[in-house]
């Protein structure tokens, strides 16, 4: 019987280290496959506000488990915006487990949609000045630290201290998850004071 259990647990481990494992080759095939420019944007409009709602449900457990309050708040009941809806949960994801990851225990993440206009790079690589909508994910976490704000975004970059044990990953959320809004035509922003916290603010704009 204690072997049995034994063998349960290291399998229950081995289990979690392969599907982690496959998570990340598929964010790296992603990236890879975004930089050949292989992967399109298969946009439809959708109510930005449900889809953010609903998809955070999948978060609601692990922020309980961690104690940390996870708020939500909207403009209006309804936000209509073009998102190609697998990529756009696949932002939400990456951004929603970093606040999860660097906020300790008591904390909160607070996710909120709002109308904005902002300046964009359009389809034809115009300049454009356009009215959109704003996903911001704000955390009362660890924050980064300003020298290392500006490489936030980049491919393999870790901005945290080696020695803090739960800080782990491989720094390829962020650049995916730029490339990913980019894809959208909208950008992302960081604001971050170190000790106090990160907010973390996408623009998607408006119209087809
Ligand atoms: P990973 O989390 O796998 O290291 P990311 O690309 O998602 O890779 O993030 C890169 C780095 O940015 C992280 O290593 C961390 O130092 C920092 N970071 C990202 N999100 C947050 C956050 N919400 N609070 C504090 N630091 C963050």
């Amino acid at each position: 019987k204690p072997y049995a259990d034994n063998n349960k647990s290291k399998l229950g481990s081995m289990h979690r280290s392969a599907l982690r494992l496959q998570g990340l080759i598929n964010e790296l095939l992603d990236l890879s496959k975004l930089e050949f420019k292989k992967i399109s944007l298969t946009a439809s409009e959708e109510n930005i506000v449900k889809v953010t709602q609903d998809y955070m449900q999948s978060f609601e457990s692990l922020a309980d488990q961690r104690k940390i309050r996870l708020g939500f708040q909207a403009q209006a009941a309804e936000l209509m915006v073009f998102l190609d809806l697998e990529k756009y949960r696949k932002i939400l994801a990456n951004l929603l487990s970093n606040a999860m990851k660097f906020t300790e225990e008591g904390g909160e993440i607070n996710v909120s949609v709002s109308t904005k206009s902002s300046t964009i790079h359009d389809r034809t690589g115009e300049v454009a000045i356009v009215d959109g909508v704003e996903l911001r994910v704000s955390d009362s976490g660890i924050g980064i630290a300003s020298e290392k704000l500006p490489h936030i975004f980049d491919r393999f970059y870790q901005a945290g201290d080696k020695s803090r044990t739960h800080q782990t990953g491989t720094g390829i959320g962020l650049a995916l998850t730029k490339e990913l809004v980019d894809l959208h035509y909208g950008n992302i922003i960081v604001e971050s004071v170190q000790g106090e916290g990160s907010s973390f603010i996408a623009f998607f704009p408006g119209g087809k």
